[in-house]
């Protein structure tokens, strides 16, 4: 898994190349060795959930103490407003798929490396290969960044680009709105950007 000396993610590629589908690519993932750090101290690897069907793809950064714990992504106090508002906005978490750009949980959530985020790279890209959403929302600057490259969320939310023919709607994290509190701009904004995408998501 751990490729050419200097490039974690030339291992991690490869694997995740040879996945045929999600089920292929989380029994790859689960004993990935890429970020020696994160390996030697998650209990979990989060792969994601990837509901069949599932036309919306949410994108976080990376797992905290509870979506270690368990295994699911956002499952933690920021997971159940995201649950929230998707209800809210008339599509339930059970329809969506969820994943973060990095797989395991960094120690104490300090913040993701950019090495440990460009080694966990290759499988984000082939689980958005293998879900084809029809949208993808990104929570927060970090997922952000992962789809539109440097920028800040203030140029960047709100709005639906398109990266690669892929329409990403970039928006706050729910930890944001959590934080700034109930009648904060995060999370009048975020349930705004939610429904918005919810809309764009649905066929027809
Ligand atoms: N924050 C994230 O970005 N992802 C999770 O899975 C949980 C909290």
């Amino acid at each position: 898994m751990n490729g050419p000396a200097g490039d974690p993610g030339a291992g991690v590629r490869e694997a995740a190349r040879r996945a045929l589908d999600w089920h292929d690519l989380a029994a790859a993932a689960k004993d990935c060795t890429a970020c020696p750090e994160l390996a030697a101290t998650r209990r979990n690897v989060v792969v994601g959930s990837a509901p069949a069907g599932a036309r919306l793809l949410v994108v976080g950064e990376a797992p905290g103490a509870q979506e270690d714990a368990g295994g699911q992504p956002f499952v933690g106090r920021s997971g159940q407003l995201l649950d929230r508002l998707l209800a809210e906005a008339g599509l339930p978490r059970e329809q969506v798929a969820v994943l973060n750009t990095l797989k395991c949980r960094p120690p104490g959530n300090r913040v993701p490396t950019r090495t440990e985020t460009a080694a966990c790279r290759g499988w984000t890209e082939r689980q958005v290969e293998l879900l084809d959403p029809a949208i993808v929302v990104t929570l927060g600057l970090s997922a952000t960044t992962w789809w539109l490259g440097r920028t800040t969320l203030t140029a960047a939310r709100g709005r639906v680009h398109l990266v690669a023919g892929r329409q990403v709607l970039a928006t706050y994290h729910p930890s944001a709105a959590l934080r700034h509190g109930p009648r904060g701009e995060p999370l009048r904004l975020l349930r705004e950007d939610l429904a918005l995408a919810v809309r764009l998501a649905s066929p027809g």
